[in-house]
Parts: C-alpha cells; structure tokens; sequence
C-alpha cells in the first residue's frame, strides 16, 4: 500500500496513477492528550488505519494525483537517524574532496557510527528545500528512507526487518562546513520524505532498489542499495544498541557518490525504483520561489 499525506493533512493512498482520498480511516486513531506519545500515531497503528482504508477505499473519492500538495508521509517522528558515509564510493568521494571534508577524517561508517537530524528538518516533496546559507555549498544526497513500525532495542540484524514498517524516498540535504553533521543537516526543509509510504510488503528486496537523482535533468546519483556498507539490518542492529527505536522513527541510510551542489531555482529529482519519484524545487530561504 502507497499511503501519502496530501494538502491539508489529508491521506491518500495511492492505486496506479491515481489518489484516493481516505482521510477517514484517521478516525481510528486513540484521541491524544498532553504529554503526547513520542511515536507517530499513524505508524503505530498502521494494521488498523490500513483495515480502515480496505473498508473506505470502493468509496473514497478520487482526487488528481498530479496537483496534489505532497507533505511527508510520516508527521511526527520521535528521531531521525541517519548513516553517514554508507556506500564505499562515497566515501573515496568524500576523503578526495576537500569542500566535503572540510579537513575533518572521514571515517567509516563503523567508527563514528549513526547521527540525527532534527525533526523540525521534515519536509514533503512538494513543499520544497529552502536554503539558509548561500555563501556555503549546499549538497543533495540521495537516500532510502526506512521507516521503523514497532518498538524495540537491541535488536538483531536477524529481526531487524520485522520492525520495518515501509519504505520512502528521502533527501538528507546538507550544507558543507566544519561544525557537526547534526547541525549542518538539521537546517528547516533539509529531510524530504516522500512521495508517500512503502509498506514493506510492497517491497520484495529492499537491498536491491535502484535509485537516481538528478538536479535540472543532468543526472548526478545512480546506484542500488545493495552497496551499502552496513545493510538495513545491520542499521537497525547498530541503532538500537544506542537507543530505543519507536514507530515512526525514520532512518536515513546513506548516500553513494555523486553528491554536489543545489542552488535557489533548481529542481531536484529523485527516484527508487519500486517506490515511486519525488520533485522539490530548490529555494532561498525567506523566498517563495
Ligand atoms: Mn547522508
């Protein structure tokens, strides 16, 4: 099931080429109130919302997919953790290139481990990047998104993949300098996730997804996530020996080479095959286009 949030917080799912609107089946959601869950709701109740929509869907009414407002498919992510350097190539990109390095080591991925992005960098496709520091070079990388389903803490890379809800397509964007890459990558808009949820069911190999990006049509990233350094498994082992993972935790596992520059006025595209393509117009921050 492709499940999506569209203009004002509607869900949608999406069938073929077009959009149901199933805003509905959000009526099975517990009532919250203070202090909130540290879970996304959706995610948490995933199998019942996902029995609402199977009811909802003969009715539903369509609604055009193309000028639909797409927001990310997950609103209220406890963290977002992401791999640094995960795909071998990247990381020879990443040690040849100074503007990258910033004379800091890049490390494996092994050494220094996962970081996390702010929450507040969330963003859907269709509300676009805004970038905060033009002096600065500012990258677009590439990622598959994995979206957790369950509760859990040290959990094997043998079971890692029950706790997998579904599968996105994400943009860790960055701005290049030499403070942490938490600070760098937690600008507002710098995660897009979209263009809706994957359930995993839908995906029958995520460690065989091909996947591209392209930056005003010129192509820049090309791989399949089989070159990964450490696997979804072996992420979802390595995080959760730190911390608690919650649904609707997103992970963010790294990007392969060809990581470079986006300014205002581009537009970035990326796809995954099986998944879907997401279209985000690039911005100054403070600016409308
Ligand atoms: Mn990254």
């Amino acid at each position: 099931m492709k499940l999506c949030r569209f203009d004002h917080d509607r869900l949608g799912v999406v069938v073929g080429e077009s959009l149901r609107d199933v805003s509905a089946a959000l009526d099975v959601l517990p009532q919250v109130r203070y202090p909130l869950p540290q879970v996304d709701p959706l995610i948490a109740h995933l199998p019942q919302v996902r029995e609402a929509i199977e009811a909802l869907l003969p009715t539903a009414p369509f609604h055009p997919l193309a000028g639909a407002h797409l927001l990310s498919p997950v609103a209220n992510p406890g963290k977002i953790v992401a791999a640094p350097v995960n795909y071998r190539r990247h990381l020879e990109e990443a040690r040849m290139q100074a503007e990258i390095h910033h004379d800091q080591q890049v490390q494996e991925i092994q050494k220094i481990g996962l970081f996390l992005k702010a929450t507040s960098s969330l963003v859907g496709p269709s509300q676009g990047v805004a970038l905060q520091h033009l002096d600065r070079r500012n990258d677009h990388e590439a990622e598959l998104a994995v979206i957790i389903g369950k509760e859990g803490r040290d959990i094997s890379r043998e079971d890692a993949m029950q706790y997998v809800a579904g599968y996105a397509v994400g943009l860790d964007m960055t701005v290049r300098g030499p403070e942490e890459r938490s600070l760098r990558k937690s600008v507002d808009s710098f995660t897009v996730l979209g263009p809706w949820l994957v359930t995993a069911d839908e995906i029958a190999d995520p460690a065989n997804i091909d996947f591209w990006l392209k930056v005003n049509g010129q192509l820049r990233q090309s791989a399949n996530t089989r070159d990964m350094v450490l696997d979804i498994g072996a992420l979802i082992e390595f995080a959760s020996s730190f911390y608690t993972l919650h649904p609707g935790d997103i992970l963010l596992t790294g990007t392969p080479e060809g990581v470079g520059p986006v300014l205002p006025g581009e537009l970035i595209e990326c796809a995954f095959e099986g998944i879907g393509q997401i279209d985000v117009k690039v911005r100054a921050a403070g600016h409308s286009e």
